[in-house]
């Protein structure tokens, strides 16, 4: 199944303040960040990766803190929810660890024979912790206040928000190798049979939805996993038979990307396995030195000096 679409690479969304992101993730989600970087396209922005241990696929939530940014508006046309996978039994201590840093949620609830707790980070973004009904052995992250009866293991799926589905859900089918699994109301379930976990897309079809408004809260992409950059290139060749534009291949220096605006509006990368985030700093280390990017090397003192302080 290695030349397939292993599910979820990474997710990335927009943030404001980049203190508080930091706080809000590693803290009180219990992330580890696996990489303290620029927008690569902008680097006088923070580009913050949270993650497992090692930084995973399919466990991988980056954000641009864009200090001041406008907040957006969840809307038609874009990833409008996360969903990380949770132990069974944990809900209840997330909904009370939630209560007391006063982050927003939602009761709990059950959809799709899931029961999921819906809740806000300090942008605004949604997410959710599912106990997910499919089985997940991955090993999470730990913390002293988030141990691995409530750590997250990564994402369970990503939904996205349409004004009709039809042309998203060929793509996820026709390239991707997604599967229409089920149901419920307006929300259809698709998933990819090469991963066990974070292989689950839902698509929301939302006819009078108004289109999203990009901006802080708001996800910016979504990056669905390759092995290889041999398999990414098979993968760039059905987009283009697909009569869709699609980048050259792009190096990220943590994987190699390319980008394609799916028909509904989502903008999706295909992302590598490789090389990873221990290809320039060791695993004991990630996410505790701001990495830069060869080509901004020589310009780390003005980039330093430009971006926000973080106290970690
Ligand atoms: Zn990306």
């Amino acid at each position: 199944m290695i030349s397939n679409i292993q599910g979820i690479h990474h997710i990335t969304a927009i943030a404001g303040n980049a203190q508080r992101n930091y706080d809000f993730y590693t803290r009180v989600l219990g992330l580890r960040m696996v990489k303290r970087t620029v927008n690569f396209d902008d680097p006088g922005t923070y580009h913050f990766y949270y993650g497992n241990e090692t930084g995973t696929p399919g466990t991988i939530l980056t954000f641009f803190p864009w200090e001041g940014i406008a907040s957006g508006r969840a809307g038609a046309g874009m990833a409008t929810e996360i969903g990380y996978s949770v132990p069974a039994d944990s809900l209840e201590f997330w909904a009370q660890r939630f209560r007391d840093n006063k982050i927003q949620q939602d009761p709990v609830a059950q959809r799709l024979g899931e029961t999921y707790l819906s809740f806000r980070d300090p942008d605004g973004l949604k997410l959710d912790l599912i106990a997910s009904k499919y089985p997940d052995g991955r090993q999470p992250w730990t913390t002293p206040q988030v141990d691995a009866d409530a750590a997250t293991k990564g994402f369970h799926s990503v939904t996205l928000t349409l004004k009709s589905i039809k042309p998203t859900a060929s793509i996820l089918t026709d390239i991707l190798g997604y599967e229409l699994r089920e149901q419920e109301g307006n929300r259809y379930r698709y998933i990819t049979p090469a991963s066990p976990t974070a292989s689950v897309v839902d698509l929301v079809e939302a006819p009078q939805e108004a289109r999203g408004l990009s901006g802080g809260g708001t996800n910016h992409h979504v990056a669905f996993r390759v092995a290889n950059e041999a398999v990414q290139m098979e993968f760039r060749e059905k987009v283009l038979q697909k009569g869709l534009h699609i980048t050259p291949k792009i190096n990220r220096d943590y994987f190699f990307s390319l980008y394609f605006r799916e028909p509904g509006g989502v903008l999706f990368e295909l992302a590598t396995d490789n090389p990873g985030f221990t290809v320039d700093e060791p695993l004991d280390q990630l996410g505790t030195h701001l990495k830069l990017p060869v080509q901004y090397e020589a310009m780390r003192a003005d980039i330093e000096k430009s971006l926000p302080a973080l106290n970690s």
